[in-house]
């Protein structure tokens, strides 16, 4: 019986049988139980107090509704960071990585230091601190048109301790006349109808689609891009998994050079980019 729940076992199976999943139930009661998740496993007859009841059914309660287990922990590792986040940006995803392996590859290969870097749409921070982390000697900007998604990846850069400049920007619109050598984005790429919004309702609207056939976002990224990249700069974006194609023409039609698509994880067509 949930109402139950006296010991850390009794609490992980009424998670089970709520239907949700092991890892994220472990999450949730290291949360609340403020201990690590190896705690957990081996303290499977320590029992809860009343608060800390309390304070696990209703986290059990948002998260069968479906909230994101990282707005109710307020964290999410990403790239080896541990990031604040809340319902004002985007769960950083795992398959955003990968666009962030790619830009240290292409900063590794990019003669000198004092490499500019601009991240468009930061969101939490993900990227760009992520890039920081591993490229410290790389000038940072990163964007984004939401002021609240600004305050998250400000007090995620001073809590991390990664100098990377802040500004509010839609897309090139506050950028003015400065060049990069690098730029990268994990925009809202979800077509305006898709069934897959639903699910994602927590997360703000704005972070994943920008409405219509969902290559809005891209396409004035692009399109801007030549006048703010470096000649020999590269533009690394991500996408949806079906969308390599078109992303792969909006840059052919830019004059773009040495275009590739890459693949995530899960085996989909999930990032692209090229050399200007
Ligand atoms: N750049 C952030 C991330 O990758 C936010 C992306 C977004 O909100 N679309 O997590």
């Amino acid at each position: 019986m949930s109402d139950a729940a006296a010991t850390v076992a009794d609490a992980l199976r009424d998670a089970k049988v709520r239907g949700l999943d092991r890892l994220d139930a472990q999450l949730l009661l290291a949360h609340v139980l403020a201990r690590p998740r190896s705690w957990l496993l081996a303290h499977g007859d320590a029992s809860l107090d009343d608060p800390q009841r309390r304070a696990w059914q209703a986290l059990l309660a948002r998260r069968v509704a479906g909230e994101p287990v990282a707005y109710l922990v307020g964290a999410k590792e990403f790239h080896r960071l541990a990031l604040q986040v809340d319902a004002n940006v985007l769960v950083p995803r795992p398959e955003t990585e990968l666009l962030v392996d790619w830009a240290i590859e292409r900063l590794a290969a990019m003669p000198g230091a004092d490499r500019r870097v601009v991240d468009l749409g930061t969101g939490s921070g993900a990227i760009a601190l992520a890039v920081k982390h591993a490229c410290p000697s790389a000038r940072v900007l990163a964007t984004d048109i939401d002021p609240a998604a600004l305050r998250v990846a400000q007090t995620n850069a001073q809590r991390l301790g990664l100098p990377v400049a802040l500004r509010q920007s839609a897309w090139w619109s506050g950028i003015g006349s400065e060049r990069f050598d690098l730029v990268l984005s994990n925009p809202p790429y979800i077509a305006g109808g898709d069934p897959h919004l639903v699910a994602l309702w927590h997360e703000p609207t704005l972070a994943l689609t920008p409405g219509g056939d969902g290559l809005d976002a891209l396409r004035a990224i692009v399109a801007g891009a030549p006048e703010h990249l470096e000649p020999g700069g590269w533009l690394l974006l991500e996408h949806g998994h079906d969308q390599a194609e078109a992303v792969q023409a909006l840059l052919q039609a830019q004059g773009f050079a040495a275009i590739e698509t890459r693949v995530d994880l899960g085996g989909h067509p999930r990032c692209t980019g090229a050399r200007r």
